[in-house]
């Protein structure tokens, strides 16, 4: 048994109690910075041994310290380390320093973010950083409006719904909120590139339209929605009776960074009456950057945009963003309840987010954002968008004078898509072998290759480091 005091308190044994816990947390963090490793290198079966050697729940408590030193000599060594600079396989960032300590207060205060009186503070944060964000993304904030989200599939899956929906009130004088869904549902159908993201599918499915409603559009040799492909095939589509409501720019794909042309398919949807919504859960940290941000196109012509400030932002997980240019398209999610969000309270100003979200309970994300925002500014922020981007295009630079790789598409973001020439399965022995060293690179598909990936969002990467690492690569390719 454990007599820890429960809860933050005015007392001494709880304030104390807090502070040695949360330095004990400190120091399990910072011995565990000791290397550059971002992985132990323990295989699966060996670190499932280990971890069920911990046990679950025993009947008398071991007690803070007991635990901890478990949790620094058992899990902590076979965490991920995201802050590695040889950490790159997927869109997944370290974390800014100031952005843990963040966490550390939105955990210890535990507001939540469906009513006001859960969140006042939090509520008008959100409030103002919501409406700062349209701002930059250029929308008209008085018209426009936004909520934080867990992440970019939940924007996506709630951009998805918001499409359905109004196009099924504007075009087919359909309330799906009340009545479920058109008579004509299954003839609704989106367009979205042949390697966007697969919360598209999934959340097709959970609208009731299932995958055969995602029409995958071909992509050109820049990993990018080929234009003429998607006007074509809208056109057919309507000429076999079926309803296009949605099409998909993805700003940033998650394998390429590619970045689909968003005036082209606006002019598309303009002319056929389709929503357009920009999964920017990639792309949108060049916003940021004085450098690239044209790179993005205006993403101001979309009508949602999906943000991710755990990607590109370098913001604890989960932190993204759903922005809408009416406000009226999160409608969808507004409904009240007696015990939560009363009417009468709202038409008083207590503000209750609930009303915009998919989620109910919901951590206080956008402090995080707000803080890392005023700490850092617009130009601190700008050079770490910078710094992985133009490491991106140095990297890349290596791959296209050396014979011994191929790389096929030149990135605009932060992701670079290259193979060893030898063969798929020396790509694959390659990465796994990469992967016992404590590397960590992505792996993937292009044309029927077995393709490597780096996805470089750490700013503390030097350019001799690359340097090293494809030296080391082109290495383990002529040994294997
Ligand atoms: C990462 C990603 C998503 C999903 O975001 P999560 O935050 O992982 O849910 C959606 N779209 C694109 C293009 C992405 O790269």
């Amino acid at each position: 048994m454990s007599d820890a005091p429960y809860v933050l308190a005015p007392n001494k044994e709880a304030k104390a109690a807090f502070k040695s816990m949360v330095d004990r947390a400190s120091e399990i963090v910072l011995a565990s910075t000791a290397d550059n490793k971002a992985y132990s290198g323990l295989t699966p079966y060996v670190l499932r041994e280990k971890i069920r050697e911990l046990g679950f729940f025993p009947d008398h408590g071991i007690g803070f310290d007991e635990i901890m030193d478990k949790v620094e000599s058992e899990i902590a060594p076979s965490m991920l380390k995201t802050w590695s600079t040889l950490y790159m396989p997927h869109l997944h960032s370290p974390a800014l320093l100031e952005s843990i300590a963040t966490s550390l207060i939105i955990n210890a205060f535990n507001d939540s973010m469906d009513s006001w009186d859960q969140g006042p503070a939090a509520t008008e944060i959100e409030t103002l950083v919501i409406e700062g964000l349209l701002e930059l993304f250029g929308f008209d904030k008085a018209k426009g409006d936004g909520v934080f989200t867990s992440g970019g599939s939940q924007s996506n899956i709630s951009a998805l719904t918001a499409a359905r929906d109004s196009y099924a009130k504007e075009r087919l004088y359909w309330d799906v909120k009340k009545n479920g869904l058109p008579p004509s549902y299954d003839k609704l159908v989106l367009y979205t590139s042949e390697i966007s993201h697969f919360s598209m599918e999934k959340g097709a499915h959970m609208l009731g339209l299932g995958y055969k409603a995602v029409r995958k559009l071909p992509i050109d040799d820049k990993a990018r929605v080929d234009i003429a492909a998607f006007k074509s095939m809208v056109e057919s589509d309507i000429k076999a009776g079926y309803l296009p409501f949605l099409a998909v720019a993805t700003i940033g794909t998650t394998d390429f960074g590619s970045i689909d042309d968003i005036a082209a398919m606006r002019e598309i949807c303009d002319k056929y009456g389709m929503h357009l919504h920009a999964d920017a859960a990639y792309g949108s940290g060049a916003i940021l950057s004085s450098l690239y941000k044209e790179r993005l196109g205006d993403l101001s012509l979309a009508d949602s945009i999906t943000v991710d400030f755990h990607k590109m932002f370098l913001l604890p997980i989960s932190c993204s963003a759903i922005l809408v240019k009416k406000k009226e398209d999160l409608e969808c999610f507004e409904l009240h309840a007696d015990y939560l969000n009363r009417e009468e309270d709202e038409e008083d100003g207590f503000v209750n987010l609930v009303g915009k979200s998919l989620q109910t309970t919901r951590p206080f994300d956008a402090l995080k954002v707000f803080v890392s925002f005023q700490m850092r500014g617009r130009d601190g922020y700008g050079k770490i968008i910078d710094k992985v981007i133009e490491n991106a295009s140095y990297f890349y630079s290596l791959l296209t004078k050396d014979r011994v790789f191929y790389a096929p598409v030149s990135p605009e973001l932060s992701s670079v898509v290259f193979a060893l020439e030898k063969s798929d399965d020396v790509n694959k022995a390659v990465r796994r072998e990469l992967l016992e060293e404590g590397i960590v690179i992505g792996q993937t598909v292009y044309k029927n290759r077995v393709m490597l990936k780096f996805t470089l969002l750490n700013p503390a990467l030097t350019h001799s480091e690359i340097d090293s690492l494809l030296l080391h690569i082109k290495a383990l390719g002529n040994k294997l």
